[in-house]
Parts: structure tokens; sequence; C-alpha cells
């Protein structure tokens, strides 16, 4: 029998091992977000709105989670989901508006066809999807408007974090938001409204960027490394989305998502 040392061998199961670790790790950090849902036994006495208190929920996010009808009655020995909290935050997986995340489900995405999400400010601290829409189409002369696939408004012109979906994304449009016309090919568009060379955008946009980023990255096929801002991907300079965008922060927020 050969008992000679084989350092070939050796290295080919540390790599083994070692993929097998970090395949299991992953299994386990994705079934522990996955785990952030949890289970409440019915009390009696208990109402949707009482429960739903107790977790800081809306009662219509409890009950749309359960598949309750609009009566939002509950019985004592019933078992309910209670959704992961919707402001999740860093690592967590922040819920979207069911309209949202219909739209995002609903398009008809060509596998491998996008390859990068990237965000952009406005660079102007009012604004609404019609306005930029008009902007890009009779000013800029772009044929398809509006030149983003995703809008997150800041309370002025929009609601605070309120997204709304755009055209190019529910027809699966190419973009007309960067420089290169081959990277309008593969690249989705996210713009925040607000100028964040003078401020940072407010704490309501960036919990729907994350949200929508994450919700994007599951039905696009991405990791974290496919989300870039404007800045980081353009061929020609730009400070969008400006030097108060928090991107370290936000890119380092942004977890592998579970399949
Ligand atoms: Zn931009």
């Amino acid at each position: 029998m050969n008992r000679r040392w084989r350092p070939a061998h050796f290295l080919k199961s540390a790599a083994l091992r070692a993929t097998f670790l970090l395949v299991a790790w992953l299994a386990l950090s994705c079934a522990a977000a996955k785990a952030a849902e949890e289970f409440y036994s019915v009390k009696r006495g208990d109402t949707i709105y009482s429960i739903a208190r107790q977790y800081s929920l809306a009662p219509a996010e409890l009950a749309d989670r359960n598949g309750l009808s609009r009566s939002f009655h509950v019985y004592a020995g019933q078992r309910l989901i209670v959704p992961a909290r919707s402001r999740a935050g860093p690592g967590g997986y922040p819920a979207l508006p069911r309209a949202i995340q219909r739209a995002i489900d609903l398009a008809p995405v060509q596998p491998g066809r996008w390859k990068y999400i990237v965000v952009h400010h406005s660079g102007v601290d009012t604004g609404t999807v019609k306005g930029m829409d008009y902007y890009h189409r009779e000013v800029r002369h772009m044929e398809n408007g509006l030149a983003y696939d995703f809008v997150i408004g800041n309370g002025s012109g929009m609601g605070d974090g309120e997204i709304a979906v755009g055209p190019r994304w529910t027809q699966q449009l190419d973009g007309g938001h960067l420089a290169s016309e081959a990277q309008n090919k593969i690249a989705l568009g996210i713009c925040l409204v607000g100028n964040f060379d003078e401020h940072r955008p407010t704490l309501r946009e960036m919990d729907s960027l994350r949200a929508l980023v994450q919700a994007l990255m599951v039905r696009c096929n991405l990791t974290p490394s496919a989300v870039k801002t404007h800045q980081q991907i353009n061929i020609i300079h730009t400070r969008c989305p400006g030097a108060k965008f928090p991107t370290q922060s936000f890119l380092a927020s942004l977890p592998t998502p579970c399949r």
C-alpha cells in the first residue's frame, strides 16, 4: 500500500472541507434569517390589534401574512405567523409593500439580463415620477421617458420612502440612466429624490432602498457585488449620488440573498 503523503490529495480535501464549511455557514445564516419569522399562539381575549401591538406591527400586516379576512377575526389556540419586523435594518430583510413586490415578481425578467443595480440621486429636493418623466421625455428627448426603473420619494412631491415603479421595469426596457448605452442594457436604475451633496437621504428612503435592492437581487439572481452607485459604474465622472450618500455602510449592509 502506498503510504506516501500526497500534497495534492491533502490540498484537494482541505479545499473540499473549506467549501463544505462555507456552504454550511451560508445555509445556516439563511436559515437564521428565515427563522426571524416567529409563531404566536392566540390566547383568550387577544385581538389582532393587541397582538400586532406586542410586535410593533401594523394589524393589516399581521392579518395579510396569515391570510385573514378583513374582519381580522382570531380565535384562542390559533397559530399565527408573526412576520419579521419590517424595519429590520442592516442584515435583515425589510418588507416591501405588497404592490411593489408584486410588480417585481410579475415583470418578465429574462434570466441573466440584468448585471447591475445602480443607485442615483435626483440632485433636487422635490421630485415626482411625473416631473422626472416629463424632463427625460421632453427635455432630454428620451423616447421611453423616465430614465430609471424605480424612484424613491423623500416626502417632498412623493411620500417619504414611497417607491414608484416605472415602465422601464414593468416592460423590461433598457435604462436611460448611464452614459454608456451598453451599460444601460444590463443595469437597473433606482433614483432617490434629494440632493445628497447637501445632506443625507432620509432614513425611510434608505429603508426602502435596502428593501428594494434586496428584492431585485433575489429576482435577478444577483449578489451584493452587482450593486453600484452611479459614480462607481459610470464611464465618465459624476458626483451622483452625492458626497453624503452613505455608500460604504449601504453596500456593507446588503446580505447575500437566500435562494
Ligand atoms: Zn446618477
